[in-house]
């Protein structure tokens, strides 16, 4: 089995001999002692050689970020990190690594420049784990809640959410687009499993650069047969509890590092969200000194004021229909509104979730397409869905990229991709 940094800073380990791999975090050398901070997946170990060891001389050689086999004892030692230190008995160098271009101090731009060497420093670590807790746990979710995970293209023939940000790609002698989300075909996919979901990068050509949109993100939908938009909400409620509490449970350490205040993630995971009409939110956008009309679009500027106060996410429901696209269901009741929800996290961060009751006859399809200035003849088949047995059915868009940044935090999406895509960035 292997082990691994964090495995060995227990009791049991003590005086016993250990051989791991890892990278060299920083090396401090001395004439009588050098001093080696040993980075893995797990952590960070202080490894210490004296000038009477056999091993002085290899060790005296290594450079930061040098990849390395030490085999060594553990020893308690209460003023190394962690409480541990190893005593180096044998070491084995995979390769001594050239000046190491990252320092502590570098702007953003050059740390993205170099985001295949960032990529491993201990926080970025730290954020990747918390990223794999919460997309497994997606899957854990769905699939215990009897969802079917399954497919849809990411070429696809036309828009679900609007040309403005659609990429646009030669296919052969046509042209083909990126799926902006899983929408249409979803629909026609749960007339055949009732309960589906899927994990997929989704792409916008975002024109709009925000600290929350990417041009590549990723895309947790879900549709459900004979559902409507309230039962849409509960179910988007459970999941994310779920996923946070998954996080609090595996990623303890991680938080930690992060400086992720765990009690906050607590209470959001015992609270009840909050719930409130588009025209509630506008009321209190305004309250908090914006000033929104009736019809006004929220974006990543409003919402960061609606929700900073807030301690737990809030439904913004009923939109009014000009802001939704053409699938959104109109509310029988209030025909001017649709039967739609968004999920603003607290904080300050805003949309993570956009979902709601879809379109179920082909009267109002076709007029909502009609309205959007859409052809009819580009939906042909989505259409179909409602000549030959339409049902009620629901679902939403969870932005996971999002989410991972408002659990861990952090000011800019693109700290929680491992090789983020916006306008300005292709490389690495
Ligand atoms: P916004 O108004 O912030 O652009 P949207 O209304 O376009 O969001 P939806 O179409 O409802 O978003 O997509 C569902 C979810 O996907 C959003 O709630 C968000 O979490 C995520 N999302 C949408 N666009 C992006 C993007 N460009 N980058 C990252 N996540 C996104
Ligand atoms: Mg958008």
């Amino acid at each position: 089995m292997d082990v691994y940094i964090k495995d060995i800073k227990k009791q049991e380990w003590e005086g016993k001999e250990v051989t791991l791999n890892g990278f060299v975090n920083s090396i401090r050398k001395g004439k009588n002692n050098s001093f080696l901070i040993l980075r893995d997946p797990s952590g960070t170990l202080q490894c210490v050689s004296h000038a009477s060891d056999k091993t002085f001389e290899d060790v005296n050689k290594i450079t930061r970020e040098s990849s390395v086999k030490i085999t060594g004892s553990i020893k308690k030692d209460d003023r190394s990190e962690g409480g541990y230190e190893l005593h180096i008995t044998g070491i084995e160098i995979y390769s001594i690594a050239e000046p190491f271009p990252l320092k502590k101090g570098h702007k953003k731009v050059f740390l993205f420049d170099n985001r295949h060497l960032w990529i491993r420093s201990p926080k970025t670590t730290a954020i990747m784990k918390i990223r794999s807790t919460v997309f497994s746990a997606i899957h854990e979710f769905f699939i215990s809640n009897g969802f079917y995970e399954i497919q849809s293209p990411s070429f696809v023939g036309g828009s679900v959410e609007g040309g403005a940000t659609l990429f646009e790609t030669n296919y052969f002698d046509k042209k083909a687009y990126l799926t902006q989300s899983w929408q249409l075909y979803a629909e026609a996919m749960v007339d055949s499993l009732w309960k589906i979901y899927t994990v997929a990068p989704s792409f916008r050509a975002e024109k709009s650069r925000t600290w929350r949109h990417l041009t590549e993100f990723w895309h947790a939908e879900a549709e459900m047969a004979f559902k409507t938009n309230e039962d849409a909400m509960d179910l988007e409620e459970k999941l994310i509890k779920y996923i946070i509490k998954e996080v609090i449970a595996k990623n303890e350490d991680e938080l930690r590092l992060l400086k992720r205040d765990t009690k906050f993630l607590e209470n959001v995971v015992n609270r009840p969200f909050l719930r409130m009409k588009y025209e509630e939110i506008i009321d209190l956008a305004n309250k908090n000194g914006l000033k929104l009309e009736y019809g006004a679009d929220l974006g990543a500027d409003e919402e960061r004021i609606i929700t900073s106060k807030l301690d737990v996410p809030v439904f913004s429901i009923n939109y009014p229909i000009a802001l939704k696209p053409f699938y959104h269901k109109p509310d029988p009741k209030d025909p001017k509104h649709v039967l739609c929800s968004d999920l603003l996290a607290p904080e300050g961060y805003g949309e993570i979730i956009g979902g709601g009751q879809r379109v179920d006859d082909k009267e109002t399809l076709l007029k909502r397409l009609k309205e959007e200035g859409l052809d009819e003849k580009n939906y042909e088949w989505y259409i179909d869905l409602r000549r030959y047995g339409a049902i009620p059915h629901s679902g939403f868009g969870l932005g996971v990229d999002r989410l991972v940044m408002w659990i861990c935090k952090l000011p800019h999406i693109m700290y929680v991709v491992p090789f983020p895509r916006t306008p300005r960035r292709l490389n690495p």
